[in-house]
């Protein structure tokens, strides 16, 4: 006779996947928080100001300055504060905006110090990763720094033509314009804004009516030719001062080279202008095949003597222009071979061990820890860790994380959450699984004093919380090295994991599973999965507590 078997308690299943999803949430909520906390972080550094730094530069436009108070608004003004903590003005760092607009070597970071009706009392140097020259000549030159006196907060961001430092043209310039981007103008660090002239292109293509992309067309929608152009394709050689914007038309095979033209310049302009002349008047790449220019010699095309250093690298731009158009498009990278392929099949394999009816044969068990072992750990590397988990977290995001890894570590906190069953520690975990391996050498077992057992089954949770609460400080610690899992992947490198790996497999001969009781942060956070299924206990409470607290100081923060 048939038992039939009995119904699930749908309350029960209900409550079940209620505390599931809370758990998870706590996780996502734990996760999200540290991101939010991280990002917040980054932008404050990016836009911090140190006023004990710039304090003395600031009192020389306002003397009656004496301190520096916190930004107040959204554009992150500084108030200065005389003695009696009056305001007499305010001053602001073109950081981060002019972080993107390198000069001749790199970006600099301006000082603008307003009076209290906001207009511009003066203009400093917070630093610079341009060459000091160029600053130290910037900065000396009175046109440049007193250009923007008197005027209000409000024009600043409004596109004007700069005063500019010959000798200093490409550091000046990108001073000026990240001074702009700080207070409102956008496209200041795209250096030739401008779309490609029809009039420079003509002596090659005298019927062009515009231009599609690369190709050149006529009115009637006829190809003409090809039109490169330089600065759209992210190439740079820098001249004598600075980068050209050159263009390289082709036939319409892109065979032959029919010209080449300066549409714009960063360059001394007395060589820009020879260069520029030389190559629309005596033309001399015209004619020359394309498979021609990778050999030739840099110097010896376009000959303008004074300017050779803007010619050659008129030259050096032409050829890298070529090469980059004409290189065989990369294969994309293979996101999936026969390696993953085998990871995946390995998880699948624990999951269905760890999941099914083969869960309790301890041969099958003790079988597939030595393929954990031996593929997950030596061969793969694969296992999920705290380090992992707290990058992704700051980062927002777990783009570029191997599939298998993205794969293991969604089965470790998914499957726990929801089955109730802690497969990853039971099945996959190779460090968890030397460890079983480990207890077979010997049958030799010590008894921890029951007060030492409980102070040691707090260890992991307390990595744990230190683990992240250091993460939410900000504190870039190497977060790998709180768990021994780095040995598998990169080997007996770090002290501090290889001798926590070394000390919890020699323990696990008389202690079984030593450190996943006594020391795995991971393991904690999976047990807390797990544990008491469709139950509320102690732990949801206490997690749910913490969440809280990080969410609260992160918004008091
Ligand atoms: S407790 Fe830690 S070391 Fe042990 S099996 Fe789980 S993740 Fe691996």
């Amino acid at each position: 006779m048939k038992t039939r078997r009995p119904r699930a308690d749908p309350g029960r299943r209900a409550r079940r996947w209620l505390i599931a999803g809370y758990r998870l949430g706590v996780l996502a909520a734990v996760f999200l928080c540290l991101h939010r906390v991280h990002v917040s972080r980054m932008e404050r550094r990016s836009g911090d100001l140190d006023p004990a730094q710039v304090l003395a530069q600031v009192q020389s436009f306002l003397p009656a300055a004496a301190t520096i108070g916190s930004p107040s608004g959204d554009d992150r003004l500084l108030p200065v504060l005389d003695a009696a903590g009056e305001p007499v003005g305010w001053v602001a760092q073109t950081f981060p905006e002019s972080g993107p607009i390198t000069g001749y070597a790199g970006p600099s970071n301006l000082l603008v110090v307003f009076d209290n009706d906001r207009r511009v009392a003066g203009v400093g140097l917070v630093g610079s990763a341009d060459t000091a020259g160029h600053v130290a000549k910037v900065m000396a030159d009175g046109g440049f720094v007193n250009q923007w006196t008197s005027r209000s907060q409000a024009s600043l961001g409004a596109p004007s033509e700069p005063v500019i430092v010959s000798g200093a043209s490409q550091t000046s310039e990108a001073m000026a314009r990240g001074l702009a981007a700080r207070f409102g103008a956008s496209g200041m660090d795209r250096w030739f804004p401008e779309g490609i002239d029809l009039e420079t292109i003509r002596p090659c293509f005298p019927a062009a009516a515009g231009v599609q992309g690369t190709r050149v067309v006529a009115a009637d929608g006829r190809m003409l030719g090809t039109v490169l152009r330089s600065v759209d394709m992210g190439v740079a050689v820098r001249g004598f001062q600075g980068i050209q914007d050159v263009l390289v038309c082709l036939d319409p095979e892109e065979k032959t080279i029919v010209g080449v033209f300066l549409a714009g310049s960063r360059d001394n302009p007395p060589y820009t202008r020879d260069v520029g002349d030389a190559l629309k008047f005596e033309a001399p790449f015209a004619g020359m095949p394309v498979a021609d220019v990778a050999a030739l010699e840099t110097g010896s095309t376009v000959m303008v003597s004074g300017a050779s250093r803007t010619a050659e690298a008129v030259e050096d731009t032409v050829k890298e222009m070529l090469r980059r158009h004409f290189a065989p498009p990369l294969a994309p990278p293979d996101p999936f071979g026969w390696r993953e392929a085998i990871a995946l099949s390995w998880i699948v394999a624990g999951l269905v061990i760890g999941l099914g009816p083969l869960r309790g044969r301890p041969r099958v068990r003790a079988g597939f820890a030595v393929v954990s072992v031996v593929a997950g750990g030596l061969w793969l590397g694969l296992m999920t860790g705290q380090d992992q988990w707290i990058k992704s977290a700051m980062r927002g995001s777990v783009a570029g994380v191997a599939i298998p890894l993205l794969a293991l570590t969604a089965a470790a906190i998914v499957i726990p959450a929801i089955f109730g069953k802690n497969v990853y520690c039971s099945q996959l975990c190779p460090h968890g699984a030397a460890q079983q391996w480990m207890g077979k050498l010997t049958t030799r077992r010590i008894a921890l004093p029951r007060k030492l057992h409980r102070v040691l089954l707090a260890m992991p949770w307390t990595t744990l919380g230190a683990l992240w609460l250091l993460a939410f400080l900000g504190l870039s610690i190497p977060f790998a090295d709180a768990e021994p899992f780095e040995v598998w992947s990169t080997g007996f490198i770090a002290m501090v994991p290889v001798a926590i790996f070394l000390a919890g497999l020699a323990l696990a001969t008389v202690l079984p599973q030593a450190y996943c009781h006594y020391g795995c942060p991971t393991g904690a956070v999976l047990k807390f999965l797990t544990s008491a299924p469709g139950r509320w206990t102690r732990r949801d409470a206490i997690a749910g507590g913490v969440v809280l607290i990080a969410w609260l100081t992160r918004i008091f923060a």
